[in-house]
C-alpha cells in the first residue's frame, strides 16, 4: 500500500547519496557511499540495490545519472562513470529491485526538484543550470519539464558560445563546459604558467592540487589573476545566460552546482552583466540560487513527478 515515501539515489562520479523523504520533501533517512564505478554497470546496479538495503516502506524509486538518459531510461554514455556503452538502465534496475523505478539526467531530476521543492513553484517557464565541475540544465515549459523528442534536451552546458575555443569533452569547441566550469577555471589558470608565478597567492599552490575553489579564495584576498579568471568565467556564463533568456523567454533563471557555493556575490555579479549583455532586449529576470535541499531532492522528485500528479493534470 502507498505510505508516500519515496527513495531517491543520486549516482555521481564520486559519490553515490540515497534518502528517503515524503511526499512534501521531509528527508527522513540519508546514506552516503564511495561509487563503485571501475568495475561496470552490473557491478554499479548491484551496489544501488544493495544501498537500497539500508531503507524500507517507500513506494517508488528514482535514480539520477550525470549522464544523458533517454525518455526509456536507457543511458546513451557516462563520461563520469567508465566502462558504459549503451545501458538500459531503467530495465535492469526495474529488475533489481522489483519495483518502479525512474531514471533521469541529474541536472533535469535538479530542474525537477527546483519546480517541486524550491522557488520554480511560482514559475510555469524557467531555465536551471547547474554549475560545478561541469555544466548541465533543464528546461521548464509550460509548468512541464522539457525533454524533446528522445528525452535529451536541457544539454545547456554545450552551448557553443565561442568558436574555435577550448575542446570541450564534448568533442566540441568553445562550449560553455569549456569556458566557465570549475574544470574549465582550473584549467584556464594552469594555462598561465606565468601569470601564476607572479601571483603571490597561487604560485604557493601546487599546480595538480589547484582546485576553483582556491581561485575563487584568491579572489577574495584580493589577487589580481585570480579576480580576472573568476571575472572571466562570470563574464562567458552571462553570455550564455543572456541566449537561454533569448531562446526560452523564461521568467526566472535558476543557478545551482558547486561553483555557485563558492562567492556569496556571484549571483548578483552574474545578474549584473546578464543585464549588460541582453542591451536593447532588456527584461528583468530574475536570476535565483537554489537551495542544497533542492539538490539533494532531485531524485525524489523526479519519482514524485513521474509517478503521479502531472501525468493526471
Ligand atoms: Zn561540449
Amino acid at each position: 500500500m502507498p505510505n508516500g515515501n519515496y527513495l531517491g539515489f543520486d549516482v555521481g562520479g564520486t559519490k553515490i547519496t540515497a534518502v528517503l523523504a515524503s511526499r512534501e520533501g521531509k528527508i527522513k533517512k540519508r546514506v552516503e557511499a564511495k561509487t563503485r564505478k571501475l568495475k561496470g554497470v552490473s557491478d554499479l546496479i548491484g551496489q544501488i540495490h544493495s544501498i537500497g538495503k539500508q531503507f524500507d516502506s517507500y513506494d517508488d524509486i528514482g535514480v539520477i545519472f550525470p549522464a544523458p538518459i533517454s525518455k526509456k531510461g536507457v543511458s546513451l554514455f557516462a563520461p563520469n562513470l567508465m566502462g558504459w556503452g549503451v545501458v538500459d538502465l531503467k530495465q535492469r534496475l526495474r529488475e533489481a529491485f522489483n519495483k518502479e523505478v525512474y531514471v533521469e539526467n541529474d541536472a533535469t531530476a535538479q530542474a525537477i526538484s527546483v519546480k517541486l521543492f524550491d522557488r520554480g513553484k511560482k514559475y510555469r517557464n524557467f531555465v536551471y543550470l547547474v554549475v560545478g565541475t561541469g555544466i548541465g540544465g533543464g528546461i521548464f515549459v509550460n509548468d512541464e519539464i522539457y525533454r524533446g523528442g528522445n528525452g535529451y534536451a536541457g544539454e545547456l552546458g554545450h552551448a557553443v558560445i565561442l568558436t574555435n575555443g577550448p575542446v570541450c569533452g564534448c568533442g566540441r569547441r568553445g562550449c560553455i563546459e569549456a569556458l566557465a566550469s570549475g574544470r574549465a577555471l582550473v584549467r584556464r589558470a594552469a594555462e598561465n604558467s606565468k601569470e601564476i608565478r607572479n601571483s603571490t597567492f597561487l604560485s604557493s599552490i601546487p599546480l595538480d592540487r589547484l582546485s576553483a575553489e582556491d581561485i575563487f579564495s584568491g579572489k577574495e584576498l584580493g589577487d589580481p589573476f585570480c579576480t580576472l579568471l573568476v571575472d572571466e568565467t562570470v563574464y562567458y556564463l552571462s553570455v550564455a545566460i543572456s541566449n537561454f533568456i533569448d531562446e526560452f523567454d523564461p521568467e526566472a533563471v535558476f543557478l545551482g552546482g558547486g561553483l555557485m557555493k563558492n562567492d556569496p556575490k556571484l549571483v548578483s555579479e552574474l545578474k549584473e552583466s546578464v543585464d549588460h549583455e541582453l542591451g536593447k532586449y532588456y527584461r528583468n529576470v530574475p536570476i535565483i540560487k537554489v537551495s542544497d535541499r533542492t539538490i539533494d531532492l532531485a531524485p525524489i522528485a523526479l519519482s514524485i513527478y513521474e509517478s503521479s500528479e502531472h501525468k493526471k493534470v
